[in-house]
């Protein structure tokens, strides 16, 4: 378990950003870990975890949010309309809104609940065809129905294409959120977040570089 060396490294790139310190809030992203690890990381004193899917968050968080005060869970990977009133109920922040139909979906629940995680808007900014996200094209426009639907819009995620250099699209996500009033950037992971804390990051996913490799074997 490497979080106290992971914290120091985000400090030290908030630092020689000239960025306050705190101005990152270190998401560790625990989807497929052995609990035992993640339970360190919580024995650790650390509260901010990510998960990519709503069913294995489901079986996994309400005990550890019984024992350990405090948790706030951010949903970091794709969300399917049928699983949003889970969603809502599970989790702080959703990191994958990139449907109107889903934004809907969520608006409608919130609304019952009283209450709404806080949202980021996924930009696929390497235009990838497998990939989940608004195409940076459409962007102002979905970020524009979205405020109409009285989402709490915090700002925007983006997951880079593998064999590309992550800068170039770190950068493109900080004008589109720039240029529509948004402040929050949710990028960089265990391999380039000090990158995208140099351009502007506010979230950063950390997996594999606190908990280890997942093994999905
Ligand atoms: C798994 C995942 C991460 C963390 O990846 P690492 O390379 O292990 O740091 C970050 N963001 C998303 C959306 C993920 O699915």
């Amino acid at each position: 378990m490497s979080l106290e060396e992971i914290r120091d490294r985000v400090a030290k790139a908030e630092a020689e950003a000239g960025r306050a310190p705190g101005a990152v809030t270190l998401i560790a992203v625990s989807k497929v870990q052995p609990l035992e690890r993640v339970e360190a990381v919580l024995e650790a004193g650390h509260r901010i975890f990510g998960e990519n899917k709503v069913q294995e968050a489901q079986g996994k968080w309400p005990a550890f949010m019984e024992r350990f005060e405090g948790v706030e869970l951010h949903l970091v990977g794709p969300l399917q309309s049928n699983k949003s009133r889970a969603a809502v109920e599970l989790f702080d922040a959703i990191h994958s809104l990139d449907r109107i139909k889903l934004a809907r979906r969520l608006a409608d629940h919130a609304q019952e609940r009283g209450a709404c995680p806080e949202m980021f808007v996924q930009v696929n900014t390497g235009e990838e065809p497998q990939k989940a996200g608004v195409l940076p094209a459409d962007a102002d426009a979905f970020i524009a129905e979205c405020r109409a639907m009285d989402l709490p819009l915090r700002g925007l995620m983006c997951i880079p294409p593998l064999d590309e250099t992550p800068a170039p699209h770190f950068a493109l996500l900080g004008k589109i959120a720039a240029r529509n009033g948004l402040e929050g950037l949710s990028m960089g992971m265990s391999g380039d977040f000090e990158q995208a804390i140099a351009l502007g990051a506010t979230h950063v996913r950390v997996g594999s570089a606190i908990f280890g490799e997942r093994d999905y074997g």
